[in-house]
C-alpha cells in the first residue's frame, strides 16, 4: 500500500485496514497469526514532512524457544514516525542524532505496508519464551518441566561428577 506524498489531503488521512502478512516477511518464521494484523494509521503532512501515528493490534502464536510449546502473544502497540524526503541531507544529519522515530521517503512515495511490517518486527521478542520462568524441557525424557518434575532428573548422575563431589566434601 503506497501513498503519494503530493496527493495527501490537507486535513490528513485516516486508514483502518487489515494487512496480510507472509511468514517470510517476519523475523520469527514459525509464528502463526491467530487474528488479522489490524492497523490504524493517522497520516498528516506538514510541508514536506509526513507524520504517521499508528496502532497495530493482532494476536500471534509463537513457539517457546525453551520448552517448544506454542503460546499466545497479544500485540497492541503504538508508533509515531516522521517521514522526511531523502533529498534533505542537512536535516538528515540533524535528525539522525536526535530522533530515532524518523524515516526517509523516496521519490515522493511512502510504502505503508513496509512501515507496518518494520514496526511489527520491532515488537517481536528476540527469543520467544512462553513465560520468563519457563524451565524448558527435561534433557533426558523431553517432558516440559512445568508439567511436573519427572523422575529421571534426580536419578541421573555422572559418576565422574560424584567422585569430584566426594573429593570436595572431604577437602572441606
Ligand atoms: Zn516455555
Ligand atoms: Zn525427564
Amino acid at each position: 500500500m503506497i501513498i503519494d506524498v503530493d496527493c495527501l489531503p490537507q486535513e490528513g488521512l485516516q486508514i483502518c485496514k487489515d494487512f496480510e502478512v507472509l511468514n517470510a516477511e517476519i523475523v520469527e518464521e514459525d509464528a502463526v497469526f491467530l487474528s488479522p494484523l489490524h492497523v490504524e494509521l493517522s497520516i498528516k503532512k506538514s510541508g514536506d514532512n509526513v507524520f504517521i501515528k499508528g496502532q497495530i493490534t493482532t494476536n500471534i502464536s509463537f513457539v517457546c524457544s525453551r520448552c517448544l510449546a506454542p503460546y499466545e502473544f497479544p500485540v497492541d502497540s503504538a508508533f509515531d514516525l516522521i517521514c522526511i524526503p531523502e533529498e534533505l541531507d542537512v536535516v538528515k544529519e540533524q535528525l539522525e542524532e536526535e530522533d530515532l522515530g524518523q524515516l526517509f521517503y523516496h521519490h515522493r512515495k511512502i510504502d505503508l505496508r513496509e512501515i507496518v511490517l518494520e514496526q511489527l518486527n520491532l515488537i517481536f521478542p528476540l527469543k520467544p519464551v512462553c513465560s520468563e520462568d519457563c524451565h524448558g524441557i527435561c534433557p533426558v525424557c523431553g517432558k516440559r518441566i512445568q508439567d511436573g518434575q519427572c523422575s529421571c532428573v534426580s536419578n541421573v548422575s555422572d559418576p565422574r561428577l560424584e567422585k569430584l563431589k566426594k573429593f570436595l566434601r572431604e577437602k572441606r
